[in-house]
């Protein structure tokens, strides 16, 4: 149920912040500029629902256990600021991958009260290279059409990860864009130009492509081999998934990302079924992780995911000194564009009213889903 609702405070519209009156009912009715703000309102700021493309589980739930487990991970991630999502799946066995895209549309048929908007799932594998596995179990396979025609029947699929130097991955990559799948490339060991061709070939389509957290499963940048990474900072279509979690990416390797690529940066979480439950045992496809000081790891030491809430990613970003216009773009507005969503990713009039309230301390407060209230405490 929605209610009209009118908050005070910084509003970070697409233009910087602006100290306004916010009000909403399911959309944003109007922002109205009051002046300087003094008191409590000065320190509240209102900032458009963050968008994760890329998140495995939360809460005790994964995308993995069908319906349910994304029922959890949806209404964990929402009460850290997530109001939009795309539940993501892990490279397994083929049946266990379609039954958790069946789960995924089970929930999009009703929606999840009191959680995220789940607008459609990220098939993360399987179709991805054996040797870039990271934390995905070895059940990767080759992007066979049969099995791309079974996966967009379902009408489920929103983003795609895939390894563009598999056997068929330029025409899989044509069958997802054709639907409206975004493309992205991870996972991989293709050369710079394998990964540029496979760009191309998608942005000839109209479709979106996007990089799967970049950096990590595939490899780095060097003088003479670009790679994956090179192509992905280097073509101007490719929206750059990215994991603030301290653990992922070295704070150069964010910065010489951010400076190339603001508007195509966009952070996830990238998050496991431990996220929001402290250290201790955990699981992932089906391997045993440990979650230690905030860190996931497989045996072995391979990060496991991450157990990052958006709001955190957040803080992260602002602790090493980037500006909140700015991070709030990347968590909301750009991976909005990257899915081709034009009806959220910025507090504007006639948008959906997804909104999140951040108190003085930078800690999320208050969450609407559609106008619908999430978390409401006290300001
Ligand atoms: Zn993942």
């Amino acid at each position: 149920m929605t209610r009209p609702v009118s908050l005070h405070g910084q509003v970070l519209t697409p233009d910087g912040p602006v100290a306004a009156r916010l009000s909403f009912g399911a959309l944003i009715e109007s922002i109205e500029p009051t002046g300087p703000v003094s008191g409590a309102a000065q320190a509240v700021y209102l900032l458009p629902g963050f968008i994760d493309t890329h998140v495995h589980g939360g809460g005790g739930g994964d995308t993995m256990d069908g319906e349910a487990g994304t029922r959890q991970l949806a209404r964990t991630h929402a009460r850290h600021g997530t109001t939009t999502l795309l539940p993501t799946t892990m490279t397994a066995p083929w049946p266990q991958v379609i039954s958790a895209l069946r789960g995924v549309a089970a929930v999009m048929a009703t929606g999840v009260d009191g959680g995220a908007d789940v607008i459609g799932a990220h098939l993360e594998g399987p179709f991805i290279s054996p040797d870039r596995l990271g934390a995905q179990a070895p059940f990767d396979c080759l992007p066979l059409p049969e099995l791309v025609a079974e996966v967009l029947a379902l009408g489920v699929v929103r983003a795609v990860t895939m390894a563009p130097e598999l056997p068929g991955a330029l025409e899989a990559a044509r069958s997802f864009a054709a639907a409206g799948v975004r493309v992205g490339v991870g996972h991989t060991t293709a050369s710079f130009e394998q990964t540029w061709a496979l760009l191309e070939e998608v942005r000839q389509t109209g479709a979106e492509v996007a990089g799967t957290h970049l950096f990590n499963a595939m490899g780095g940048l060097s003088g003479r081999q670009p790679g994956p990474a090179g192509a992905l900072l280097t073509h101007p279509a490719a929206y750059l998934e990215l994991i603030t979690d301290g653990h992922h990416l070295h704070p150069a390797t964010l910065a010489l990302t951010l400076t190339a690529a603001p508007e195509r940066a966009l952070l996830i979480s990238d998050a496991i079924r431990a996220t929001g439950l402290g250290d201790g045992a955990s699981e992932l496809g089906g391997q045993a992780v440990t979650v230690l000081n905030g860190k996931a790891t497989l045996q072995g030491g391979t990060l496991a995911g991450s157990v990052l809430t958006l709001d955190l990613a957040l803080r992260n970003l602002l602790a090493l000194g980037y500006p909140l216009p700015l991070v709030s773009r990347l968590l909301s507005e750009n991976s909005a564009r990257s899915l081709g969503l034009t009806d959220r990713g910025r507090l504007e009039v006639g948008l959906r009213a997804d909104v999140v309230v951040l108190g003085a301390d930078l800690r999320v407060r208050q969450v609407y889903v559609g106008g619908v209230a999430i978390l409401e405490e006290p300001l």
